[in-house]
C-alpha cells in the first residue's frame, strides 16, 4: 500500500505545479492516487487544488464511499471507472487546460500524426462524447477509450489523463496542453501537415521497444489529412486506363 501521508503530501505537490502552470482555475480540477487495491486518495471538493494541505486530501473506497474526513471530489466516479479499467493506472489528473478544452468545446479533434513528440507519447487523443459533469454518465463516457489511451479530452467539458504514478499522470497533462497549444499555432498557420504512415510506424516501432503499445490504427491521419499525392503525366494516364479496363 502507498505510503498514506507521502502520497497526500505528492498531491498536494501535484496541484501546485498544475496550478503554477495555469492548468488550474479557481476550484476546478481534481487529482487521484491509488492506494491499494480497495482505496483511492483523492483531492477534496470545492477547494483550490493548488493551495491543498496534505491533510485535506480524502480516501474513498471502490464504491465511491468515504472513508474517514472530507468531503471527495466530485469527479470520483470518473477516477473510479478509470481504475477499473486500467489495473496498471496507478493515478489520475482531471483539468480543464485551456486550449485542450478549446477543442473539445469546439468538438474539433487534436490533429493526428502532425507532431512526432505527441505522437510517440499519446498515440493520439481521442474525444469521449459528453457526460454531465460528476456523473455516472461522464465516467462511462472514458471507459471504453481508456482502455488504449492515456490521454482523453471530454467533450464539452476538459481532459483527463492517467498514469503509472502521480508525476507520470501530471506531465501527460502538461504535455497534452503543450501539444493542444502547438496544434492551435499550427492550424493559424494553415494547418497541420500530417506525418506520412510509414514514418507514424517507424515512431510506433520506437514505442514498442522502449515498452510502449504499438500505435493504434485509429491514430494514423485520415487521407484527407495526409500529404498531397503528385502523379506524373504518364502515371496518371495509367491509372485512369487501369480504372477503365477494371470497369469495362
Ligand atoms: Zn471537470
Amino acid at each position: 500500500m502507498a505510503d498514506h501521508q507521502a502520497t497526500a503530501a505528492q498531491i498536494a505537490e501535484a496541484g501546485r505545479d498544475l496550478d503554477a502552470r495555469g492548468l488550474l482555475a479557481s476550484f476546478e480540477g481534481n487529482l487521484s492516487v491509488r492506494l491499494d487495491d480497495s482505496l483511492i486518495l483523492t483531492t477534496p471538493t470545492g477547494a483550490h487544488k493548488g493551495r491543498l494541505a496534505p491533510e485535506e486530501m480524502v480516501v474513498v473506497d471502490a464504491s465511491g464511499t468515504t472513508v474517514g474526513q472530507g468531503k471527495a471530489s466530485s469527479e470520483v466516479k470518473l477516477h473510479l471507472a478509470i481504475y477499473e479499467e486500467r489495473a496498471d493506472v496507478g493515478a489520475i489528473v482531471h483539468a480543464h487546460p485551456p486550449t485542450a478544452t478549446g477543442y473539445a468545446v469546439a468538438g474539433v479533434p487534436l490533429p493526428h500524426g502532425a507532431l512526432a513528440e505527441s505522437t510517440a507519447l499519446f498515440g493520439c487523443v481521442p474525444v469521449a462524447p459528453y457526460g454531465t459533469p460528476s456523473t455516472a454518465a461522464l465516467a462511462d463516457s472514458v471507459r471504453e477509450p481508456v482502455r488504449t489511451f492515456d490521454a482523453i479530452l471530454l467533450a464539452n467539458h476538459g481532459a483527463v489523463t492517467v498514469g503509472q504514478d502521480l508525476n507520470e499522470a501530471k506531465e501527460r497533462m502538461v504535455q497534452l496542453e503543450h501539444f493542444a497549444h502547438i496544434a492551435l499555432v499550427a492550424h493559424l498557420l494553415g494547418g497541420a501537415q500530417a506525418l506520412e504512415p510509414d514514418q507514424i510506424a517507424e515512431i510506433s516501432q520506437m514505442r514498442e521497444s522502449a515498452g510502449g503499445g504499438p500505435i493504434p490504427p485509429v491514430c494514423y491521419p485520415a487521407p484527407e489529412q495526409a500529404g498531397t499525392i503528385t502523379l506524373s503525366h504518364d502515371e496518371l494516364v495509367r491509372l485512369i486506363a487501369d480504372a477503365v479496363r477494371t470497369i469495362g
